[in-house]
């Protein structure tokens, strides 16, 4: 297959010609330099590593009806909140079922891999894993323990299953729970995340501190705020629809000039379909909305390149010949590729040029 438009990847957008063969990258050269070997498919558009949904709970898919209206705690906090008392009410046939069919639309818009929230301790994250079996997406798994004070044993037993802990809030958790996660997921070796200011601010002091691996959120953050992220060096998921739905919204602008690495998410399943193409467009528009935008550079990274890094995979974020990544075709306009992408990308603009092998496949 040879692609005649542009790239968009680790190194920015750039016009280009690129030759594909079982999904993998065979060519690349400056645009209108590749000639059509005989009988090959050739199409216009823009190559692009597959995106990375970076907060997703994708267990709450089990419910599909229009949330009660009301402030966002009551309706997911644990452990009787709305959300919780229908993932207590449903029964595990019903929550693989659901999290297959959210798997299945992540495949169809060409996703990569995500990173998921999975409650409901190491039950949770085991009916994911399960769940998630023989899927070409993905999953790293941040599971949660259930008791407090926190159990080791409970821990031990949550990362056994899982690619790291992924806890609510600071302000939900106490101090002494959060280093006891921490130290654990560090001589582990996996990944410790929470959620920070999403329905309320929090005093960074209280969620940098042990330092995570990522913050998910951080909607009601102040520029001191964000600053104190930047300067900790510490990657920020944002979550732009959800944060919407209960009437909030990141300062996606000052995020960028803080230089705070994004990710982006599409958080519960049970309120957003899990398509990080329709969070880049809300997330755009919305920042346009409020009057100081993020560029579309910065949100087309979020989605494409900062997950890959925060993997340790920065390659996978790469459109080159040997590169570990998996491209996806996007048959857009090849100029302003960022503002294409961003904007315009819907599932029938894309083309995968093949499937991946296997679900263990790197991304
Ligand atoms: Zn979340």
């Amino acid at each position: 297959m040879l692609v005649q438009g542009a790239i968009l990847d680790r190194d920015g957008p750039r016009p280009a010609d690129v030759r594909l063969r079982v999904g993998r990258v065979v060519e690349v050269g400056q645009r209108g330099t590749l000639r059509p070997h005989p009988d090959e498919h050739r199409l216009r558009g823009i190559v692009v590593p597959a995106p990375i949904n970076a907060h997703t709970h994708l267990g709450d898919a089990v419910s599909v009806r229009e949330p009660p209206p009301g402030p966002v705690e009551d309706l997911v906090a644990a452990p009787h909140g709305y959300k919780f008392r229908l993932l207590a009410g449903a029964t595990p046939a019903a929550k693989v079922k659901a999290i297959r069919a959210a798997l299945h639309r992540m495949d169809a818009e060409g996703i990569g891999a995500a990173i998921d929230f999975r409650e409901e301790g190491a039950d949770g994250a085991r009916l994911l894993r399960r769940a998630a079996d023989g899927s070409s997406v993905r999953l790293v798994i941040l599971g949660r323990p259930l008791r407090r004070p926190i159990d080791p044993v409970e821990l031990r037993a949550v990362l056994d299953v899982s690619d790291g802990i992924g806890l609510s809030s600071a302000r939900d958790e106490s101090g002494t729970a959060r280093r006891t996660v921490a130290r654990a997921c560090r001589a582990a070796g996996k990944r410790f995340a929470l959620h920070a200011s999403e329905a309320v601010r929090e005093p960074p002091e209280a969620y940098l501190d042990p330092r995570p691996d990522l913050l998910v959120h951080l909607a009601r953050a102040t520029a001191g705020d964000l600053d104190a992220v930047a300067r900790a060096r510490v990657p920020v998921a944002v979550c732009p629809r959800s944060n919407a739905l209960f009437g909030r919204q990141p300062d996606l602008a000052e995020m960028e000039r803080t230089g705070i690495a994004l990710l982006l998410g599409t958080d519960n399943a049970m309120f957003h379909a899990p398509s990080i193409w329709r969070e880049l467009e809300f997330a755009y528009v919305a920042s346009r909305l409020r009057g100081r935008p993020a560029s579309a550079g910065y949100l087309a990274r979020a989605a494409l390149v900062e997950p890959y890094r925060w993997l340790g995979q920065p390659e996978g974020a790469s459109i080159a010949v040997g590169a570990p990544c998996r491209p996806l075709v996007l048959r857009l306009p090849a100029d302003d590729p960022e503002y294409q992408v961003v904007t315009r990308t819907t599932e029938h603009l894309i083309v995968r040029p093949a499937r991946p092998r296997s679900f263990s496949e790197p991304p």
